[in-house]
């Protein structure tokens, strides 16, 4: 394997669950294997699953490289490379479309815009829109188109309070290294009545793997996944419901 040539990733172990609080964590039969070891346990609190051992923040940088862009973009779900503007036009209409159903277009944010195709096109369709993005390829990527883009993470970021009518996730908040505190700032800087609009992975994959998951605890064996630890939270509608209650929210659809 490639990756056995490269040296550990820095890791942080975490003695709670960061979406309840909760220190009752049930092991699960599964882990990632890649630059290190990063088990996967279950609070059993709130349901939560997440990676015991996860990616350092310093870390973060290096994992979303260009290259993550280039092929692991969307976990694996996109087959073309991401600095294409084509291949996400119809994607990107589709989701403003939705958007127009819970607001009307005002300033916006993307949490994790990557390359800027969806500011670019949310900018056509009315919106004031501005981004942050962790990878400074992308960054930069973005702001060639001409957009504002924070290089950093959205804490780092430090807007203002109450000033977005509509902020997006897609496929982001799975991998932040603590989604409560992401959740509770973008709380911060919507307006009083402003929309969250989140997208990830839910739903088949998740419910296929805790299919897998009681089958393998049965056998007494582990699911070993050799790939880069990306997903540090794996969200579930219940827990996720419960950890947006708590950040403020209000459950819309
Ligand atoms: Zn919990």
């Amino acid at each position: 394997m490639m990756s056995a040539a490269l040296p550990l990733l820095p890791t942080h172990t975490l003695d709670r669950c960061l979406g309840c609080g909760g220190r009752d964590l049930e092991p699960l039969a599964l882990r990632y294997e890649w630059r290190g070891s990063f088990p996967v346990v279950r609070c059993r609190a709130c349901g939560l699953r997440f990676l015991r051992v996860q990616p350092a923040p310093e870390a973060l940088g290096e994992l979303y490289s260009g290259a993550y862009f280039e092929s692991d973009y969307r976990c694996g779900r996109s087959d073309s490379a991401y600095f294409s503007e084509d291949a996400f036009r119809d994607e990107n209409r589709g989701l403003l479309d939705e958007f127009a159903r819970h607001a009307t277009p005002g300033r916006m944010l993307e949490v994790g815009c990557a390359g800027g195709w969806l500011l670019k096109h949310a900018i056509e369709r009315g919106w004031r829109a501005e981004g942050v993005e962790l990878s400074g390829e992308a960054a930069a990527h973005a702001r060639a188109l001409g957009l504002e883009v924070f290089h950093g993470d959205l804490i780092a970021a430090a807007l203002p309070d109450a000033a977005f009518d509509l902020a997006y996730m897609g496929d982001v908040l799975e991998h932040v290294p603590d989604c409560r505190a992401v959740l509770i700032e973008i709380a911060r800087v919507l307006k009083h009545g402003g929309v969250l609009y989140l997208r990830g992975p839910i739903t088949t994959h998740s419910l296929a793997r805790s299919l897998a998951l009681a089958a393998w605890g049965i056998a007494g064996r582990t699911i070993v996944l050799r790939e880069p630890p990306y997903h540090v939270w794996e969200f579930t509608p219940g827990p996720l419901a419960r950890l947006f209650d708590s950040c403020g929210f209000d459950v819309i659809e």
